[in-house]
């Protein structure tokens, strides 16, 4: 461990594990236990590592079954319902009973969230299953990250962008035949293409955290360039960046750092887009961070449908590490294993110690006590990527940007019905009419602009008529939304405002951790209301404000802005 980062050298006292001498319950069966013996090697069988071990299971074997299960539990000395209740929590984990059978060797998840309803994803759902038969599975999946190249489908861990039937059926051969039917490895993933390590530093890259740890900058003088630059919290939340590091900075060492690049919003894909290209820039920024708030630990969460990221920051990781001529803190890569709920940072938190992401009630906050009970500094991996350029352009280059009163630069993932969905890099306080016109080519043909989410599924519905009010953090507030991590989807005359809020109401229904009930029967609740051919709107709107009230975090608490903004914005869809 590298004192510079972290300013002293105790040891971080982890979560208390508790080890059990004998475990009750179910013996391991004999052969069960060696094969997990074998996968995990001469890993860690620390409890936060939980998760990482049954993708390794979960990867090898295609499922979990149970005999697996019992032998892990066993191995890393866990209660079988520790164990169960993980595996049971996460979308991507499949467990399967004794007596049943296990799933197909190759899994089609095709993405049913709002863009990718809107460009055809129900038809592909309704043609597949007959189409590639009983041998592969074709399973319904939340937002995948791609909304830009709406429909799409995930052949295994291969994204198919623009699906349709035939090109998901090609892909689905091509992995049959290189790897036969019994077994679970993946074709490679393509990646558009990034800056790998040498060539980020032969353009001045890693210069700015040399000179941090050679004493050329001070802590002091790059927290406040983040105050100044008035960059805030991109994930979502837009708490301010540079604040949040000086609170942190401020609490008892050791203090831990926690990335969070879980962007599960649907509508959201910046953090990939990000990734897939500069992902040094990502690093050198978390790096700097780290050291100004003297950070012992770092831990990279990233949501594991980014299959390309995943192999992208395995790579540079290990460039970084084995190349890098100036000491760094310890870095973990962790996965997560489909969860929306995870991209909340206390339920992140959980995840990355191993347990079920169900978020924690607050105070205290994460900053205090977060990650294994330390104090944490949790940023969005976006939010990292400015720090490079705004402490080497100055926080007046960053805040310069903007249009309409508002300051900096936002990265909106932009899908739905215009010319050219995708990231674009626009200034805070943009209207939709500018974006649309100025960066996304217009509307599609034949499609009229109807109305707008201006923040994915949590930040409401808008009609084309409020299409002037700047978009940015607190400029939504009065209109019941928000603008989150900027994702925007477009609506035109072809769509309707109640399909999308359906549309989103069953994702949270899906997604609700179900830790409190306002959510997890509220959510379920509306979705049987707004299915219905007249919708309840009195009963909505009561069950609306329980959610809002007494939800313990942001699900519960924003999923009802969709449905109430129907109400409010789109009447004669209800008429
Ligand atoms: Fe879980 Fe929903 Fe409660 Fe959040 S509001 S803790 S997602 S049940």
């Amino acid at each position: 461990m590298n004192d510079r980062y972290r300013g002293n050298s105790q040891p971080i006292p982890l979560v208390p594990i508790k080890v059990r001498p004998t475990l009750k319950g179910r013996r391991p069966d004999p052969q069960a236990l060696a094969e997990v013996q074998a996968l995990l090697g001469n890993e860690s069988r620390r409890r936060d590592l939980l998760i990482e071990h049954l993708h390794k299971i979960q990867d090898h074997y295609g499922c979990l079954s149970d005999r697996h299960l019992v032998a892990l539990a066993h191995e890393m000395k866990l209660a079988m319902s520790e164990v169960y209740e993980v595996a049971t929590f996460y979308h991507h984990f499949d467990v399967v009973k004794d007596g049943e059978d296990a799933p197909p060797a190759i899994t089609v998840r095709v993405c049913e969230s709002l863009s990718c309803e809107m460009a055809g994803a129900n038809e592909l759902l309704a043609k597949l299953p007959q189409i590639l038969g009983k041998e592969v599975r074709v399973l319904r999946a939340p937002c995948v990250g791609r909304c830009e190249t709406a429909p799409v489908a995930v052949v295994g861990q291969n994204p198919v962008p623009h699906a349709t039937v035939e090109k998901v059926q090609k892909l689905v051969q091509e992995k049959a035949v290189k790897h036969g039917s019994g077994s679970h490895p993946d074709l490679k993933i393509i990646t558009p293409g990034h800056i790998g390590f040498d060539e980020y530093v032969k353009n001045g890259g890693y210069k700015l955290i040399k000179d941090c740890l050679e004493g050329h900058v001070d802590r002091e003088t790059v927290i406040a360039k983040m105050e100044h630059s008035g960059l805030r919290g991109l994930g979502g939340a837009g708490f301010p960046a540079g604040r949040k590091c000086r609170i942190v900075s401020s609490q008892p060492e050791p203090r831990l750092m926690a990335v969070n690049i879980d962007e599960g919003e649907p509508g959201t894909f910046k953090d990939r887009y990000y990734l897939e290209r500069d992902p040094h820039r990502f690093l050198e920024g978390m790096l700097v961070a780290a050291w100004a708030v003297g950070i012992a630990e770092v831990y990279i969460y990233l949501r594991d449908e980014y299959h390309g990221c995943r192999e992208i920051l395995q790579q540079e990781l290990k460039n970084l590490t084995e190349k890098a001529d100036f000491p760094l803190p310890p870095i973990q890569l962790r996965r997560g294993a489909g969860a929306y709920i995870c991209g909340e940072e206390s339920a992140m938190i959980e995840s990355i110690e191993g347990k079920r992401g169900e978020p924690r009630l607050r105070p205290p906050y994460v900053a205090e006590v977060g990650l294994f009970g330390r104090p944490t500094l949790e940023h969005n991996m976006e939010t990292l990527f400015w720090v490079r350029d705004i402490q080497e352009k100055g926080p007046e280059w960053f805040s310069s940007h903007g249009r309409h009163g508002r300051k900096g630069l936002r990265s909106f993932s932009v899908s739905g019905r215009v010319k050219k969905p995708g990231v674009h890099l626009a200034p805070a306080g943009i209207t939709i009419k500018e974006l649309i016109e100025e960066y996304c080519g217009g509307m599609q043909d034949g499609h009229t602009f109807y109305g707008y989410l201006p923040g994915g599924a949590s930040g409401g519905i808008l009609p084309a008529s409020m299409g002037d009010i700047p978009l940015d953090f607190d400029t939504l507030n009065e209109y019941g939304c928000f603008i989150g991590s900027a994702a925007v989807v477009v609506l035109s005359d072809k769509d309707s405002a109640k399909m999308a809020a359906r549309n989103i109401m069953r994702f949270f229904a899906d997604e609700s951790c179900g830790q409190c009930t306002p959510c997890r029967v509220g959510t379920a609740k509306a979705v049987k209301l707004m299915e219905a051919e007249k919708w309840d709107q009195e009963l909505l709107k009561e069950l609306s404000t329980a959610m809002m009230d007494a939800s313990i975090c942001g699900l519960g608490q924003a999923a009802p802005n969709p449905v109430l903004c129907v109400m409010k914005y789109f009447p004669n869809e209800l008429a």
